[in-house]
């Protein structure tokens, strides 16, 4: 079997009209709850009705398990948890967090040819805003401005979703985690049959990862750093290593897993080959896309060592290691 049909067996399922995305399952699973429940009540009402739509038994109510969704990244908005910044603004009574992001705003969406064979053509939509603040983001005037870009309608954003000819929905910013609630909400107006795949640093708390289960059917991560130390430098967050090592087996548990690795100057000891050992370790069956296409961005320049591009033999000696590994590697 090849490395495709090995990784992504769902998703060419779903391709090929074999299989549903898994959101429209959760829009015919029904709930009986009541969204003006406590935090805690909704919280147990997702924890038993997960608990039967994995088990295959029929769900009652009025609502339906995407609506409890909702309703919980809605609350989660009170004392914001969506990332593992855990900042606790409300952003409900407009307050901006650490990421800045109010509304959902999109900078930009179109096909995008440029991501992994398998995904293209992909339907890609950016939101403004970051839970990261990377000193060598390549989109910095997006994602470190929330402000940016325009606010849609849910209903807008599914029109456009339905009309589009597409392999997937490609969920991307900054990052899609601050806007979680309003991706749900979109979901619950569209009927595509598109796969949906969340393009993400991975820094959500174990909540969000929650949330997304049962909605998203490809993880399409970014993994930066092989330690917390580094991650901390370059992406100003604490328990990197922890966090992302985690929510990378919660999503396997969950889906389908294609990494992105860029190999960054002077990391590859401290970054790649960590990262792509734990890989190997731990998770069976991803698509692993080692990067080379670093470029010294943004606030580089007050980093001596990623302030220069990626030297070839930098990163032939990360690709290298993958090989040996016995990685599914994209091409
Ligand atoms: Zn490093």
């Amino acid at each position: 079997m090849d490395s495709l049909a090995r990784c992504l067996p769902n998703y060419f399922s779903i391709l090929e009209g074999r299989e549903k995305p898994k959101f429209h399952a959760l829009k015919q699973f029904m709930v009986d709850f009541d969204p003006s429940d406590s935090f805690d009540q909704l919280w147990g009402q997702h924890e038993s009705a997960m608990q039967n739509f994995r088990d295959e038994k029929n769900g009652s109510g009025n609502l339906t398990l995407l609506d409890l969704k909702i309703a919980l990244a809605q609350r989660m908005l009170d004392s914001c948890i969506l990332c593992e910044r855990k900042c606790g603004t409300n952003r409900n009574a407009g307050q901006r967090g650490k990421c800045n992001v109010l509304e959902a705003r999109i900078s930009s969406e179109f096909l995008h040819y440029g991501e992994e064979s398998e995904l293209v053509p992909s339907y890609t939509i950016f939101f403004s805003g970051c839970t990261f603040q990377c000193v060598f983001c390549q989109n910095y005037d997006i994602s470190q401005n929330a402000s940016s870009g325009e606010h849609f309608q849910p209903q807008v954003i599914a029109e456009l979703i339905d009309k589009k000819q597409a392999r997937n929905v490609n969920w991307v910013g900054g990052d899609p985690t601050s806007n979680l609630p309003f991706i749900l909400e979109v979901l619950a107006h569209t009927d595509t049959p598109m796969p949906q795949v969340w393009n993400s640093n991975m820094y959500l708390t174990v909540e969000t990862m929650a949330i997304l289960d049962g909605v998203i059917d490809v993880y399409l991560t970014d993994f930066k750093y092989g330690n917390s130390k580094c991650g901390q430098r370059f992406s100003k967050v604490d328990n990197y290593w922890e966090v992302i090592t985690r929510n990378h087996s919660i999503a396997r548990q969950q889906a389908e897993v294609i990494i992105r690795h860029l190999v960054m100057p002077n990391h590859v000891d401290c970054c790649s080959k960590p990262i792509l050992d734990w890989i190997a370790s731990n998770l069976e069956n991803v698509r692993v896309n080692v990067m080379a296409q670093y470029r010294p961005m943004h606030q580089a320049s007050e980093y001596p060592e990623i302030n220069q591009p990626l030297k070839t033999l930098e990163f032939l000696e990360a690709k290298e290691h993958a090989l040996a590994l016995g990685l599914d590697l994209v091409e």
